[in-house]
Parts: C-alpha cells; structure tokens; sequence
C-alpha cells in the first residue's frame, strides 16, 4: 500500500501534499524517468521540479506512464531567472507546459528574486508576477508563489500584486532556519515550502541528529524530513535511489519529542548552500 501523504490547505483553499519529491540535480532521462516512478509508486503525489533542472520532459513522461488520475497530482514548476519579464514569462509558462505535457500546473514559483544586481530588480519582479496572475486568472495554474523570497523581496511585491503569493519555498534544514522569513511567510498565509531539507546530504553525518534519530530508530534523512514537517514545513526531499525514495517517506509512524525539536532548532549552522538572494550572481 502505497503511503497516503497528509495536506496544506493554501490561502486560496487547494490542498498540497505536505511532502514533495525533489529533482534538482536528477539528469533528465532515464534517472528522471525511472525516480519519478519510484516515487509516484512509493506514494508522493507531488513533485518539485524547474525549467532551470532540465528534467521537466522526462518528469512530464513519467507522469504520463503512472496512469495516476491528474487531479491526485501536485505538480510544481519554476520560471528561470532568465525569463522573468511579463511576455518572456507567458512563454516560458508554455514552454514547461510543453515539456511537462500538463495542461494545467498546480503550482509555479519565481525560482529567484530579481536583487541588487538589477538596477530595476523591484519592476522586473511585479512584472513577473503580473503574468503569473494572469496564467492564475486564466484558470491555467492553481496556485503561484515565489521562492528564495526575502521578506523585503515580499514587501516590494506585495505594492503592485492582486493576488498574493501563496508559498514560499526557501532553503530550510537544521542549522538553517530563515526565521524571519518563516515568520513573515506565516503572518501572510504564505506556506513554506523547504528545500534541500537534508542540505544536499551534508546534514546526514552530524553527531546530534545521528544520536536522535537512534533513539526513534530512524535515519537522519527521516529525523529531517519530520524536523520540517512539525515545524509546519513543506519538505522536498530529493533521491534518486529507490530505498531512499521510499524511506524518505517514512515519516509519518513516528513524533519528535519537544525536547529533541527544540535540539534541533537550537543546531548551529551546520553547512548549506550558502547561497543569498540578495547576492547571488545568476
Ligand atoms: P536534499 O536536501 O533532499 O538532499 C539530497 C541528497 O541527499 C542527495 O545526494 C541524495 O542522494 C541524498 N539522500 C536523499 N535521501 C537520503 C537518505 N534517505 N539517506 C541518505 N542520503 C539521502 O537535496 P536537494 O538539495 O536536492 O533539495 C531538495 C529539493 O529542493 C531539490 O531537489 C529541488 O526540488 C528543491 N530545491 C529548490 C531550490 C530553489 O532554489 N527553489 C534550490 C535547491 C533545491 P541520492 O539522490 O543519490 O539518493
């Protein structure tokens, strides 16, 4: 029996599976192909992918072979940054369309603000999103959002916007909490969405989350995954491996004590992307 995945009601009412299934790094073709499956297979019903990942044909056909009825999908795809701009996003939108064979997405984001290396990053980002409404409008998409988001990104925003963004999907692990962003998505009915919950594996080794997960009889990967889910977060762990992929969806027979949350909220930072969307370079 495949795992039922509880939901997230998001601030327009549709419903989001509160796992997602990541595929950054995961090579169009046959790893897309057959992961994806896995995936589908083990349970996940929704899945993050980006034009910028390459994979959105093989993640489309993937898709297609499960003969899962479209509606039980939560599909998730990203503008690249260089598309942002009014026209370049309507195109871009049908491109992934395209790729991923849909003819409607349940969700898109904003892969990265527009920053200061734009003189006008603030009126590139409103024109973007001024497509996004009108794909939502349009009855072409369920939900949009935004990600890598700054709460100064969100405040500009939010001075030309109609439709408020309904998740923001941020770097998120031990060690790595964004707490001002989390607390700024909150007060805004903005859900959160975590990615890279196990820090591209860099979280898998430490002593701490090593010595928690014994006492559950769990992974690491799995203390992470649950980590963000009681902290009301949307993981989106990402494996190409087929235990893996299952296991990481192991996490629903089990509750962190307060005490072992509070450990882990308290981690230092213990390696990341690094990467800043005020500085980012692409
Ligand atoms: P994760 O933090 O999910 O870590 C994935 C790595 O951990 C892979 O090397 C994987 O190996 C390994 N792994 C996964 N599960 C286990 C396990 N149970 N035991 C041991 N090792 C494990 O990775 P990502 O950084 O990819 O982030 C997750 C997703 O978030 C992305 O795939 C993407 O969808 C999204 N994302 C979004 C970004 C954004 O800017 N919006 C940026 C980065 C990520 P293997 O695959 O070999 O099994």
């Amino acid at each position: 029996m495949p795992t039922t995945i509880p939901t997230y009601r998001l601030s327009n009412g549709v419903e989001i599976p509160q796992i997602g299934f990541g595929t950054w790094q995961t090579p169009d073709g046959d790893t897309a192909l057959h992961s994806v499956k896995t995936a589908l297979q083990a349970g996940y019903r929704h899945i993050d992918t980006a034009a910028a990942y390459g994979n959105e044909a093989s993640i489309g056909q993937a898709i297609a072979d499960s003969g899962i009825d479209r509606p039980d999908l939560f599909i998730t795809t990203k503008l690249w940054n260089t598309e942002r701009g009014y026209e370049t996003t309507l195109s871009a939108f049908e491109q992934s369309m395209r790729k991923l064979g849909l003819d409607y997405l349940d969700l898109y984001l904003i892969h990265w603000p527009a920053n200061a290396k734009h003189s006008d990053g603030e009126t590139i980002n409103a024109e973007t999103w001024r497509a996004f409404e009108k794909l939502y409008n349009d009855g072409r998409i369920k939900a949009i959002g935004v990600s890598n988001f700054l709460p100064h990104h969100l405040d500009a925003l939010t001075k030309t916007a109609t439709v408020a963004p309904m998740v923001n999907q941020i770097e998120y692990h031990p060690g790595q909490l964004q707490t001002e962003t989390v607390d700024y998505c909150t007060a805004h009915d903005m859900v959160v969405q975590a990615w890279s919950p196990l820090g591209t594996g860099k979280m898998l080794s430490d002593e701490t989350l090593t010595g928690i997960a014994a006492n559950y009889g769990k992974s690491v990967a799995q203390v992470c995954i649950r980590w963000c889910l009681q902290n009301g977060t949307l993981p989106l762990p990402k494996s190409v491996t087929p235990e893996r992929i299952r296991e990481n969806l192991d996490v629903l027979d089990f509750t962190l004590t307060d005490a072992d949350m509070q450990t882990i909220n308290q981690l230092p930072y213990i390696g990341g992307s690094g990467l800043n969307p005020d500085t980012v370079t692409f």
